[in-house]
């Protein structure tokens, strides 16, 4: 693991063992908020530790962008501080970790759940989270306006492909998630997966060709075309970057299944 200080008051956990997962810290001054826990209690505790002493502060919360295993798996090393999730998040973290089993050490109560967004802080000092869906329903990003940095959960990766094939994941809600950022002054871009970049176009780029996917989809959709005859279509949208185990293909059969079961 790295950890990468990108600001004044914002630090990075990068794990490279599972596809660059990022957990964050925020100093609002008054409070260090992390956001994401990566996969390991051991790394996020040794996180959580350097962080409290590089901004000299021991009060700290944390809140997840979603109940994705790579997100949460290191949750054992902030159980004794708050812990902020949105109101869709427990039903699949309940069902992941029932399903799979896994032990925090003792059982997680959120300490304060919210509904839409979340502001964290006050005034300048402040960050807020804001619900969304697109890559899971209870997908959440961040946004902290006094050095411009977007926290942007799995609705943004970058150096690999986007990521949209969970049984929750909503393009058409994750195209809007998109188009609100293209709105916000964005400087930097904290990717739930990849590395930090200052290319807010990136943004654009993603949108634009899910934008033409939907479209190309939605309108295929009428024809007779099975899936195969879809992915080898001339017309189909090529992604803007390598996809070498296939998301971006396994996201185009999540989504077509799906306009095909409201027919
Ligand atoms: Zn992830």
């Amino acid at each position: 693991m790295k950890i990468i200080n990108v600001s004044d008051s914002v630090s990075v956990c990068q794990d490279e063992r599972y596809y660059l997962v990022n957990s964050i810290c925020v100093n609002l001054g008054s409070e260090l908020v992390f956001v994401d826990t990566g996969i390991e209690p051991i790394i996020a505790s040794k996180f959580r530790n350097s962080m409290h002493k590089l901004y000299k502060q021991d009060k700290a919360c944390l809140t997840i962008t979603h109940a994705n295993n790579d997100h949460f798996m290191g949750l054992e090393a902030f159980l004794d501080l708050p812990i902020i999730v949105s109101d869709k998040f427990m039903d699949p973290f309940n069902m992941r970790t029932k399903s799979s089993k896994i032990d925090f050490g003792k059982s997680f109560k959120p300490t304060e759940i919210y509904s839409s967004s979340k502001t964290l802080g006050s005034g300048k000092q402040s960050v807020t989270f804001t619900q969304t869906g697109g890559h899971t329903e209870d997908s959440c990003f961040g946004y902290y306006p006094t050095e411009k940095i977007l926290i942007a959960g799995d609705n943004l990766l970058t150096d690999m492909p986007q990521y949209f094939f969970h049984t929750d994941s909503n393009l058409e809600k994750y195209i809007n998630c998109l188009k609100e950022w293209e709105k916000m002054d964005i400087e930097m871009i904290i990717p739930g997966h990849g590395n930090i970049t200052n290319n807010p176009s990136h943004i654009s780029r993603v949108r634009s060709y899910f934008e033409k996917l939907a479209e190309f989809l939605l309108h295929t959709k009428q024809s007779d075309l099975s899936i195969e005859e879809i992915l080898t279509h001339t017309a189909l949208p090529k992604y803007i970057e390598p996809d070498p185990e296939n998301w971006i293909e396994k996201g185009i059969r999540h989504f077509y299944d799906n306009i095909n079961s409201n027919k």
